[in-house]
């Protein structure tokens, strides 16, 4: 039977919540009018994930499974998991129950008002640390000014997706998945449902500072060429500023001819504010063309090594290289 529900969970040393999120999650499943699955892919974990997965599917055949061949990375998990499941209606939502699955049936009702995209909206971080809060707070500001789409603050991966926008989803060739852009991107109706995101069940957070913050300059670049331009604008700037200092200089030389100030630290001054300009401009150009490299490589988003329990595998585009061939039942 191919389910009309596809719940996506990326997991990544998740151990400690596979268990409790199965629990609840199937409560959800329960009370669905119509088949379910619940995909689970796991992005190269260390742990136990993969076995109690495996486990998972002996005991319910509504769970299914990818996994990745190592670590990619929550947004290319995601995307795997896109690829693969089968459902009209589709939710992605995180391993560590911060994402409450109770709100899947507040989401589904919002997608037979005839909404596409229902995008979950956090009001409220429940117990994490204030640096996060503001890193988060400030960077949903910062993009919303930057991006050339309309993406709403503070909202992450948690939302259901209807069947069209994941085909578009899964056709789109780029290799850097900001998928909480990339869905803004794509218009359709789209729509909030508010929650208060709770603290994590278990275990540490996946999400490192550096790739939180590699996420956020991925999410900047993709989506604004604002920063490109910042040093055209910079370098208008060190014009006038170098101007202005000529100026100076001339008013000194005429008026003060004995001001101390006309020497060496002006010239640095200069040295030292233009080599600042050029290195940031550089930076940021490294970046732009680090993504283009990326995408001109045109190497496979992931690598597989298992695929279990899509024995009717939904068919709408080419899939991206599969490295096995152990699609097991
Ligand atoms: N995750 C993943 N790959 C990674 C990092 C995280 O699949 O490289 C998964 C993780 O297992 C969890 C979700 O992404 O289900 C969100 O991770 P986390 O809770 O650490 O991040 P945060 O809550 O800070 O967004
Ligand atoms: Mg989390």
């Amino acid at each position: 039977m191919i389910p009309k529900y596809s719940f996506i969970v990326p997991i990544y040393n998740e151990e400690e919540n596979i268990n409790e999120m199965y629990r609840r999650i199937s409560q959800v499943m329960n009370q669905m009018d119509d088949v379910v699955e619940l995909c689970l892919v796991n992005d190269g974990s260390r742990d136990r994930s993969l076995q109690m997965m495996r486990e998972l599917h002996q005991e319910d055949s509504r769970v299914v499974y990818l996994s990745l061949a190592r670590n990619f990375g929550h947004q290319i998990a995601v995307t795997a998991g896109l690829n693969f499941v089968r459902g009209q209606i589709v939710v992605i939502l995180d391993a560590d129950l911060q994402d409450p699955p109770e709100l899947i049936t507040e989401m589904v009702e919002q997608w037979r008002q005839g909404y596409h995209i229902v995008y979950a909206q956090r009001i409220k971080r429940r117990r994490e640390g204030w640096f996060k809060r503001f890193m988060a707070y400030a960077f949903y500001r910062i993009l919303k000014r930057l991006a050339d789409v309309d993406i709403p603050t503070d909202t992450g991966d948690f939302c259901l997706l209807d069947r069209q926008v994941v085909d578009l989803l899964n056709a789109m060739p780029e290799r850097n998945r900001y998928i909480r852009g990339l869905r803004s991107w794509v218009g359709f109706n789209q729509t909030a449902v508010k929650f208060e995101r709770d603290p994590r069940f278990a275990g540490d957070v996946k999400y490192t500072f550096h790739k939180s913050f590699a996420l956020a300059i991925n999410g900047i670049v993709s989506f604004s060429k604002v920063p490109l331009r910042l040093s055209t604008y910079l370098g208008l700037l060190a014009a006038v500023v170098s101007m202005f200092m000529c100026l100076l200089v001339l008013y000194w030389r005429i008026f003060i001819p004995n001001s101390p100030l006309t020497g060496v630290a002006i010239i640095l001054i200069a040295i030292f504010f233009l080599g600042a300009v050029q290195l940031v401009s550089i930076g940021i150009l490294g970046e732009y063309i680090g993504r283009i490299y990326e995408e001109v490589k045109q190497r496979p988003l992931y690598t597989l090594s298992e695929v279990t329990g899509f024995e009717q595998q939904y068919q709408a585009d080419p899939q991206p290289l599969d490295m096995s061939s152990s699609s097991s039942n």
